[in-house]
């Protein structure tokens, strides 16, 4: 239900303009595939995913001879289904023994922060310890918030003064996480994206660090985009997830936009999972993506 209170602006956004063009034009024709094309953009779905969505409708009616455009709708929620099935999602990898390193990545305002937040109190509420750790070593804001997130949830967080060498934080970090145990470290990182280069190279120099403690981590580097940017969420994933080591996706806002589309977008055109979902400001707002339980909520 949580999915489904989220979605809700998507919903008026897609689903339901989609069943006034049905009941408005009855026929399908040029001009019913052309408002139809127009609402799927409208939500975000991606100029390519609706391209070939349109194709394979077309192809459809063809086949099955339809004329009304009430039959066409079960076929469309099908093939939306179809484009976000793919491979399901596949959780979030763990350790197999010992502590799971999670770094997050993404630029300024995503909802970086949050998710760690939300992460951490998740794995509390299942018995796991967790430790944070403050990457982003570039604004004392980042730090101050994470801390607040630390509080809130119960939780250490690792830090140094802003300023200092972000992998120097996550060596203390990993240090303490070994000594104290912890069976989750959750790594926040800097998002300048203006600064490209260097931030790649600061993303290595981090990612050398751990790995020369624990040599299987990261057990995952979450790539979090803003779904309220739409197409821009799309740009920074095909950015970051070629040269980061990425492993999966979260889609943070998704319960203030009406571009949820993006999923979709997302789901053809990037070979990368989206892994979790935020839908909204609390500490209990964050769902693994379920891609049936996504299309159950836009849809019924
Ligand atoms: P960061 O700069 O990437 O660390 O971003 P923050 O974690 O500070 O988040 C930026 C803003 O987005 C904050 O005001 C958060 O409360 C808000 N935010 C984060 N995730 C969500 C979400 O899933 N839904 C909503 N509605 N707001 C969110």
């Amino acid at each position: 239900t949580i999915f489904k209170e989220g979605l809700t602006k998507t919903r008026v956004a897609l689903v339901e303009k989609v069943e006034e063009l049905i009941t408005r034009r009855k026929k399908i024709d040029e001009e019913f595939y052309e408002e139809l094309e127009e609402i799927l953009i409208g939500a975000d779905v991606g100029v390519n995913t609706v391209m070939t969505l349109i194709d394979e409708l077309r192809a459809e009616v063809k086949k099955r001879k339809i004329e009304q455009a009430a039959e066409l709708q079960p076929i469309l929620s099908e093939k939306l289904i179809g484009l976000l099935k793919g491979e399901q999602n596949p959780g979030l990898q763990m350790a197999k023994s010992g502590i799971t390193v999670i770094l997050f990545v993404g630029v300024n305002g995503v909802g970086k922060t949050t998710t760690i937040g939300k992460l951490a109190h998740k794995f509390k509420s299942e018995g796991k310890s967790v430790m944070m750790a403050a990457g982003d070593t570039f604004r004392a804001a980042a730090i101050e918030q994470l801390e607040v997130w630390g509080e809130r949830v119960g939780v250490d967080v690792i830090k140094q003064q802003s300023g200092s060498d972000p992998a120097a934080v996550m060596f203390d970090a990993v240090q303490a996480a070994k000594q104290r145990g912890v069976d989750v470290l959750l790594c926040d990182t800097a998002g300048r994206l203006q600064n490209k280069t260097n931030l790649m190279e600061e993303l290595n120099k981090i990612f050398r660090v751990i790995q020369r403690e624990i040599p299987d981590a990261p057990h995952e580097v979450l790539l979090v985009l803003d779904a309220t940017t739409g197409q821009n969420a799309l740009s920074q994933a095909k950015l970051f997830g070629e040269k980061s080591g990425v492993t999966g996706l979260v889609l943070t806002k998704l319960d203030g936009t009406a571009k949820g589309g993006i999923v979709i977008a997302i789901r053809n055109e990037l070979n990368l999972p989206v892994k979790l979902v935020g839908l909204g400001e609390k500490m209990t707002d964050l769902q693994e993506f379920d891609s049936e339980q996504f299309v159950h909520a836009l849809f019924s």
